[in-house]
């Protein structure tokens, strides 16, 4: 069996009692198969009664069962270890705007329960009180889940804009109208430790790394386009923050320098070809010009649910909507342009397509394909995966899961 992770724990003995555990436990979460404690001990290289201990503790803690025996060619056969997701479980928090939802999920990402709470962030509140408001919420979510339910680990908090992870201050955030908000700082009070606040591409990337399509790459891309736009950058398996957390806001990012005029003062920005409200806007202005396939189309789309907008606009426009057509085409050149530079700029193994409609995403994973190829074809020993995320709407909420259990296994030595 390779397991690709060289670690040897034998010269480490000054690491943490609880270190040494978290890596047995983050060992046997990563085996993809039930694994003995003899395979433990040659891995880590630490004694037999030290794995014998510690296995045992892991087990009384219901974060590690016994599942049966392995095969052996002499001896006794081994009894085999595995994971149990449902040993603990982990808060999430997300603030998207215009709601917010609190769930829960088991350490194997999957959603136990959610649900959206009663504050509005569109009504021009102070933050301090929407997030005392969420605080008091998220309290009592976690108390009357931990009366029957297994303990909470840490909460992760996903949010809508320029995050710094290190201090949990959101820098700025143009939907939720929030500057420098000490975000971590006035929640943490209110959640189970540790809690972490990232952006919620950020999030979204790391969910599809812990539990989605990315599980066994190291170097990811991570971009989203409907309702917002940006990037969550995986390097090395650590997310990419930048100076003061804003690394991966691309949604500036010039693709026309000829193109559209942005709010930014600035042509040609990804964000008028692949955000919803842009792409509202510019059927708005084109209404205003006397444009009858614009006016109709509006009128059409005010039934459609925020967040499947392109989705609706890429089925006209296979039915042969010309307008439609149009707007689709830029879609999915100018996603192309941006991811192209994406990958000559950060050389990922995979670059993942992340939109609320996880169908959405698969069908414009092939054209988005074949409008980078060319533009990375010199390069061609760039080799990279791009491909649909797989977690669709529960991106965020299991995100926010997986950001809590990032920075809980962050300590763990595999
Ligand atoms: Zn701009």
């Amino acid at each position: 069996m390779n397991w690709g992770y060289g670690v040897n724990l034998r010269g480490n003995i000054q690491l943490s009692k609880e270190t040494n555990k978290l890596t047995i436990l983050d060992l046997i979460r990563k085996s993809k198969t039930p694994i003995s404690r003899a395979d433990i001990t040659r891995i880590t290289g630490l004694t037999n009664p030290t794995i014998s201990s510690m296995v045992a503790e892991l087990m009384e803690e219901n974060l590690v069962v016994e599942v049966g025996l392995g095969e052996t060619i002499v001896g006794r056969r081994p009894i085999l270890l595995d994971f149990n997701p449902g040993g603990r479980a982990i808060a999430g928090v997300v603030i998207d705007y215009p709601g917010v939802t609190i769930g829960i999920t088991d350490l194997g990402g999957k959603i136990l329960v959610k649900r959206p709470i009663d504050v509005n962030l569109a009504g021009g509140a102070r933050p301090e009180v929407i997030l005392q408001k969420i605080g008091q919420e998220l309290k009592a979510f976690i108390e009357e889940w931990e009366m029957n339910g297994p303990k909470i680990w840490g909460t992760g908090v996903a949010l809508t804009g320029g995050v710094n992870g290190r201090t949990g201050i959101c820098i700025e955030s143009r939907s939720l109208n929030w500057i420098n908000v000490p975000v971590k700082e006035l929640l943490e009070p209110w959640a189970r430790p540790p809690l972490h606040v990232a952006n919620n591409i950020r999030c979204m990337i790391l969910g599809e790394k812990w539990f989605g399509v990315a599980q066994d790459e190291k170097d990811i891309v991570g971009i989203r386009f409907g309702k917002r736009v940006g990037s969550g950058i995986i390097i090395d398996d650590n997310i990419l923050e930048g100076s003061r957390g804003m690394a991966g806001e691309i949604g500036h990012l010039t693709v026309d320098p000829n193109g559209i005029e942005c709010f930014c003062g600035n042509r040609g920005c990804l964000r008028n070809y692949v955000t919803e409200d842009s792409i509202l806007a510019r059927l708005h202005l084109l209404a205003e010009g006397g444009d009858e396939q614009a006016k109709l189309l509006l009128t059409k789309l005010k039934s459609i649910q925020p967040g499947f907008m392109l989705k609706f606009l890429k089925r006209i426009a296979e039915d042969g909507h010309e307008l439609s057509e149009r707007i689709i085409s830029d879609l999915i050149s100018n996603l192309g342009f941006a991811i192209a530079n994406l990958i000559k700029s950060f050389n990922p193994t995979m670059v993942v397509l992340l939109n609320e409609d996880r169908s959405f995403a698969e069908s414009l994973a092939e054209e988005v394909i074949l409008k980078v190829d060319p533009l990375v074809e010199l390069l061609s020993n760039l080799s990279v995966n791009i491909v649909a995320g797989q977690l669709g709407e529960d991106a965020h909420m299991v995100g926010a899961s997986a950001l809590a259990l990032d920075s809980i296994f962050k300590t763990s030595m595999v």
